[in-house]
């Protein structure tokens, strides 16, 4: 049973979900109005899913020539096949068994992945015809699949957080969650429209009703016994098959996602996807009181000469530059909303810190900043974390595995926000302390401290 018991106009939601003993806010776009449903399912009802079953099938043959001798799952990144990158992440997030539905080329996936040994987990497949549709392989599959799992398309790696979704799909008491990408940077085309209570509400696979905004991406929770029933004996999409119904019932919740998905979708995105894979290794960092003395609350870093280094930044700002770090800077600055200073005043003192920086060894790769007032809803402005997901797509970063360092609760709120792992820069545990730490080094005439 589903009980609406409030509206709220433009506000963060932040109600705790039962069962959701972390106080995360519910996965539902924060940024519209938003009508919050209190669901009676009990969560320790549903054993969470513990098989992922992979639709890989396909010709992909909009990679032609690459998919001519390889499906495109083997397609290698860094040294290991783009699928390979996915179970990975399946194991890192739990879950035991993979299910292959394999129809193109099945024997090189058989010959690459084995039982799954190599990758940790138990994978297990069902072939069938290179030209079948994903509906048709999923309702062959019927016997092999569990009462609860999550469905993966092959070729969309997604750096998903599976306890967040999962409790999301608990809280919506609805038997399908699908993943929806923002889609607010024309990444791709968009497919749904998503309602305020989460659900959504129009699923367009041919893209053209208007008023779309986000887009579908697999990594979906599904419960069996709603899926079945709904697909049909005929060659069909599975998304066609079985989205639009559920969507007509009001029963397909959406987790919205403003991470950007990498792909090996088409030609055009094998460069970025190369780039993600990299993993360089990157830090994000606030400014004031993370790098430079904080000034008091109301005031700022207006002028160049005002700006002073905290004791040991620039020697934290060289330890990453030379460890190969890139060093991102995330910084509000509502001075400039307030006419404390204009936005040539900031760059003198940006100017500035990035000179000193470098003279000292160090380098800092980009700074966002804010320069929004606290009043004009603005979604760079921490604690929304708009610049960490600017800088996410800018450098194609994996924020699941991007340290944000700040010494504010709001650095804490929009890392949470952008499922960013935080740390917390005080006067006892400077940057300096925490690039120690994060590097592996050791500082002469420092004290190790065990653990
Ligand atoms: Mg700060
Ligand atoms: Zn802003």
């Amino acid at each position: 049973m589903r009980v609406v018991v409030g509206r709220l106009a433009g506000a963060q939601i932040q109600l705790r979900a039962p069962g959701a003993k972390d106080g995360t806010a519910l996965a539902a776009p924060t940024n519209k109005n938003c009508t919050v449903k209190l669901f009676t399912v009990d969560p320790t009802m549903h054993s969470r899913p513990t098989q992922a079953v992979i639709l890989a099938g396909g010709r992909g043959t909009r990679l032609a020539p690459l998919t001519d001798t390889l499906p495109k799952a083997l397609i290698p990144f860094h040294g290991k096949p783009f699928l390979g990158h996915v179970v990975d992440m399946l194991r890192e997030q739990g879950f035991e068994r993979v299910l292959l539905l394999l129809g193109y080329m099945a024997d090189a996936m058989i010959d690459h992945f084995g039982d799954g040994s190599a990758y940790g987990v138990e994978i297990s497949y069902r072939v069938t015809d290179a030209d079948d549709l994903t509906a048709y392989r999923v309702k062959e599959a019927a016997d092999q699949l569990d009462e609860r799992f999550l469905l993966l398309y092959c070729d969309n790696y997604w750096p998903m957080q599976f306890d967040r979704m999962w409790r999301a799909y608990v809280d919506s008491g609805a038997p399908a969650q699908i993943t929806v990408y923002a889609n607010a940077d024309g990444y791709t085309r968009d497919s749904v429209i998503v309602g305020e209570d989460g659900f959504v509400t129009v699923f367009d696979r041919g893209r053209t009703t208007p008023g779309l905004s986000g887009v579908e991406i697999s990594y979906a929770i599904l419960d069996k016994a709603a899926v079945l029933p709904l697909l049909p004996d005929r060659q069909e999409l599975f998304e066609e098959a079985v989205y639009p119904a559920l969507t007509a019932r009001g029963e397909l919740h959406a987790y919205w996602s403003e991470h950007r998905y990498y792909s090996v979708g088409g030609h055009e995105r094998l460069p970025l996807t190369e780039a993600f894979f990299a993993r360089s290794p990157t830090i994000i960092l606030d400014r004031d009181g993370v790098l430079n003395v904080r000034p008091p609350r109301a005031e700022y870093v207006c002028r160049p000469e005002e700006l002073r280094w905290l004791p040991g930044a620039r020697e934290a700002l060289a330890a990453f530059n030379r460890a190969g770090w890139r060093v991102l800077v995330v910084s509000n600055q509502p001075g400039v909303a307030r006419g404390r200073m204009t936005l040539d005043d900031l760059a003198a003192v940006h100017r500035r810190l990035c000179g000193e920086a470098e003279a000292a060894g160090g380098r800092i790769d980009r700074i966002y900043f804010c320069p929004h007032g606290w009043d004009e809803g603005c979604a760079c402005r921490k604690p929304a974390p708009g610049m960490l997901f600017q800088a996410q797509r800018d450098h194609h970063l994996d924020l699941t595995r991007t340290k944000f360092l700040g010494d504010d609760e709001r650095d804490g709120q929009a890392a949470d926000a952008a499922g960013c792992p935080f740390g917390l820069v005080t006067e006892s545990e400077p940057l300096l302390a925490h690039a120690e730490r994060l590097l592996g080094l050791h500082a002469a005439g420092r004290t190790a401290v065990a653990g």
